[in-house]
């Protein structure tokens, strides 16, 4: 698997897509902070929606094991998975003892980190993803690059040919509207014929039971209003108290991902239609372990809006499949070395922390802090490389010594000016992208000596 650096690299060699993914998902984050700015008690539903959390995580058992109840006496199949691979047998199993053979799915982070559709199709389970920018990342057999908007990677040129290849449109035609309708027509024939809808949840309200599924397409409600058997798949961390708490976080979600005041469909099951079979699955898959990190539990608070994708200058400009991981960006970032600390040790490095993720955060998660925070545990951990740790080695040993900081300095300045290829070349990964700035005649401790009154 390549690291983030190395599939960056990769990402950033087309410069004008680089410029394109950086500047469209810059206007999300623009549209974002107009909604924000429309109500003036934005910040007071970030930190309410923060308290929200901190409390429901502080009582999570309480909280599921109401829910549990609750949506048992509504009558929906609860169903408790420890990890990804009991969450995909369990939906595996549904589906056996069914024996439906037509699926579809809503958009659903969690069954994309629990590597679900590989495992029914390895099963010989055909399974269709009814997002529009799902389905077009599934038709390329490519995963999502961003957790909101999963094809933000494709301009509408790669789309057509996409279009083109599989449904059958008209050869070089991007117009969107066309394309749009092209989806809508191969989908339909989909959501007719289903027998089964996989969704996920925004929302699980433990006082009544119920969920929300929040979409702007409607293809969450469509699939679970045409099929027979509904499963909704959840992590535990989507669990709210009551539903009088939905108010605070519907208004922060759709503002805070794409800035629109509401998201077009946010649907709230409760019960299976009568005939119908509604099942909701549970899945911990290491929630509990990050849980009890105290410097990381925070990042449970998360209801993947996304922002901190938009605003992350390395997100950006890297792309999402740079990250390796279901969940890309700084939450994933964050998430993803829990799930596995060796696979994902180079991702609490793919960022400056700046910390505009934690800034625009609508549920205030600390972000910046526990990328930092993940650098120090992995490094205690000894997954770093080991050029890498020998360089930090090196640089502490300078940096709490002024004399050898100070001559490191002179001889610095000294090969920047009569050496510069010492510098410049290319087993300098900074060099590579930028130019060297020149060598200052002094060093600024020198300057200070000088003009200090
Ligand atoms: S960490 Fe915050 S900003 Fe990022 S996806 Fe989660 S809720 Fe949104």
């Amino acid at each position: 698997m390549k690291t983030h650096a190395d599939a960056a690299e990769a990402f950033i060699k087309d410069e004008a897509r680089t410029d394109w993914h950086d500047e469209t998902l810059w206007f999300v984050r623009e549209k974002r902070d107009i909604a924000a700015h429309g109500i003036p008690e934005w910040e007071k539903l970030r930190e309410w929606a923060s308290q929200i959390k901190n409390h429901t995580l502080s009582n999570l058992n309480h909280y599921l094991s109401t829910f549990e109840e609750n949506a048992q006496a509504n009558g929906i199949k609860v169903h408790w998975a420890a990890n990804a691979a009991e969450h995909n047998q369990i939906i595996h199993q549904i589906i056996q003892d069914n024996k439906v053979t037509k699926i579809v799915k809503s958009k659903s982070m969690l069954t994309e980190e629990c590597h679900l559709n590989e495992h029914l199709i390895k099963h010989g389970i055909e399974i269709i993803d009814t997002d529009l920018g799902e389905r077009i990342v599934q038709l390329r057999k490519e995963p999502p690059s961003h957790i909101v908007l999963p094809a933000i990677h494709l301009k509408k040129q790669d789309v057509s040919e996409t279009f083109h290849e599989f449904l059958d449109t008209e050869k070089g035609n991007n117009d969107p509207q066309y394309l749009t309708e092209a989806a809508r027509q191969h989908l339909r024939d989909y959501f007719v014929a289903s027998e089964l809808a996989i969704t996920g949840v925004n929302f699980a309200v433990a006082e009544t039971g119920g969920f929300v599924v929040c979409t702007n397409e409607g293809n969450a409600d469509m699939g679970a209003h045409t099929a027979d058997i509904h499963i909704a798949c959840m992590g535990i961390e989507k669990i709210i108290p009551n539903a009088e708490h939905l108010g605070v976080f519907l208004r922060l979600l759709t503002r805070s991902a794409t800035g629109q005041p509401i998201t077009t469909y946010s649907s709230h099951y409760h019960r299976p239609r009568p005939g119908q079979q509604m099942h909701i699955v549970i899945v911990d898959n290491g929630r509990t372990r990050q849980l009890g990190r105290p410097d990381f539990r925070n990042s449970l608070k998360c209801i993947r809006c996304a922002a901190c994708f938009n605003t992350c200058p390395v997100y950006r400009r890297s792309g999402g499949h740079s990250y390796h991981t279901a969940v890309a960006g700084p939450i994933g970032s964050i998430l993803s070395p829990n799930l596995d600390m060796k696979a994902n040790a180079d991702l609490p490095f793919a960022s400056t922390l700046c910390g505009s993720c934690t800034n625009v955060c609508p549920v205030k998660i600390d972000i910046h802090e526990q990328l930092w925070k993940w650098r120090q545990v992995i490094v205690a951990e000894g997954y770093v490389p080991t050029g890498k740790k020998m360089g930090m080695l090196g640089m502490n040993f300078v940096l709490s010594n002024p004399t050898v900081y100070a001559l490191s300095g002179k001889v610095g300045r000294w090969a920047m000016k009569t050496l510069p290829m010492m510098v410049n070349n290319k087993f300098n990964p900074w060099f590579k992208q930028r130019e060297m700035p020149e060598a200052p005649a002094e060093s600024f401790e020198d300057w200070y000596k000088k003009h200090r009154k």
